[in-house]
Parts: structure tokens; C-alpha cells; sequence
């Protein structure tokens, strides 16, 4: 079982990926929490050096592309594995967060982006996906208050951010039943409620 969790920068996704795994291990299974961009050693170093470069230094393709490498070990080295021996995967992040930040943010297109995703990930998508939908202005008061140092994308405008919110919505509503989409202003209790009630829809 392979989940997924997307949505903006202050949504709330490595909270309810937390709570989803606890509830998990409860219940008796294996779970393994990983997060894009990183989840291996390749892939922490991709990720530093992107946050570390932002968006000044690197152009849209090779920030797509190191996406997308850290995307390809990711999946190879941990999510595959971890799948064929019947544990849970929970991922903070997946291939729909290069669709909207490189595809929809950064211009490059999102048919592009899925399409150069998909062969890195070998065609592998989640069972669901958890699509925290945050309004800009609500994020950005989150992410000041969860004071995310290594946010690079603080600076960007709202408009960027309202961009990206408007690609997540897309990519859910061009396949509803893979994907579960939910206020982030609700609280991180319900949240978590309603993304355990869907599990039976997909683990069955
Ligand atoms: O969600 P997380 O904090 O791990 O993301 C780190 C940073 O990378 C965030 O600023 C996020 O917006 C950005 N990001 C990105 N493109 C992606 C994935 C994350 O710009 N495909």
C-alpha cells in the first residue's frame, strides 16, 4: 500500500504523515515513512543542494531533472522494496508536487514534467494520494509559524503558491479516485480521521 501526501508549502503533510503512521504501526503493520524530495543518500544531497541553490541559481530543467533523479533512487532503492515486502508507504511528497512546482510554478509544463516522472519512477504512482489544500495566504501564516528554516520558497509570491494550489486541484480532479483532497484549515485530528476512513477504499 502506497500513500502519498501532497499540497503546498504549510499545509500540514509531515503532521498527518506522522499520525497516519503511529495509527499504522498500531494496527499492527509495517510502515515506512520516507519524504521528497530525499528518502535516500543520493537524494538528501539532491535536496540540500536545491534548497541551497533555490530557484536564482538553477534553471527550471535542472531543477526538474534533480527532482526527478532523487525521484528515480528514491523509488528504486526504497519505495520498491519496501512495497514487495508488504509494508506501508507513507511518502511526504511524490511525483504531483514536480507536476505543480517544476511543471505549473517554474513553466515547464505538467505534461511534460508527469511525462519525465513517470519514466523515472518506472510508471509507479500511489495507491492514494492525500491532497492538503491549503490556501496561499493560510500557508504562508503556517510556514512563518512553523518557522521551516529550510523553506526556499518563503520569498515567492502568493501568486506562485496559488498557482501550484490550482495545478494539486487539477491533477485530483483529472483522476478522483486515486486522490483524496482536504481542507488543510481542518483541524490535524479530523484530518487524520478522514484520511483513515478512505484506507479501506484503496487496501481492500
Ligand atoms: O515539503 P518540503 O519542505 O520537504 O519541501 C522542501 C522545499 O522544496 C519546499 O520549499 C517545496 O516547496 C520545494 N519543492 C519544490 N518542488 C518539488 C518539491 C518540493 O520546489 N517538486
Amino acid at each position: 500500500l502506497f500513500i502519498a501526501l501532497e499540497g503546498g508549502d504549510g499545509a500540514g503533510k509531515s503532521t498527518q504523515a506522522a499520525l497516519l503512521g503511529q495509527a499504522l504501526v498500531a494496527a499492527g503493520r509495517t510502515v515506512v515513512r520516507t519524504r521528497e524530495p530525499g528518502g535516500t543518500p543520493i537524494g538528501e544531497k539532491l535536496r540540500a543542494l536545491v534548497l541551497e541553490h533555490g530557484h536564482g541559481d538553477i534553471d527550471a530543467r535542472t531543477e526538474a531533472l534533480m527532482f526527478a533523479a532523487s525521484r528515480a533512487a528514491h523509488v528504486h532503492q526504497v519505495i520498491v522494496p519496501a512495497l514487495q515486502r508488504g509494508d506501508v508507504v507513507i511518502c511526504d511528497r511524490y511525483m504531483d508536487s514536480s507536476v505543480a512546482y517544476q511543471g505549473e510554478g517554474r513553466g515547464l509544463g505538467a505534461r511534460a514534467v508527469l511525462a519525465l516522472n513517470l519514466w523515472a519512477a518506472d510508471g509507479l504512482r500511489p495507491d492514494l494520494t492525500v491532497l492538503l489544500d491549503v490556501e496561499p495566504a493560510e500557508g504562508r501564516t503556517r510556514r512563518t509559524a512553523g518557522a521551516a528554516a529550510e523553506d526556499r520558497l518563503e520569498s515567492e509570491p502568493d501568486r506562485f503558491h496559488a498557482d501550484i494550489r490550482a495545478a494539486f486541484l487539477a491533477l485530483a480532479g483529472a483522476e478522483p479516485e486515486r486522490y483524496l483532497v482536504l481542507s488543510a484549515s481542518r483541524s490535524p485530528e479530523d484530518l487524520h480521521t478522514a484520511i483513515r476512513a478512505a484506507l479501506p477504499r484503496v487496501s481492500a
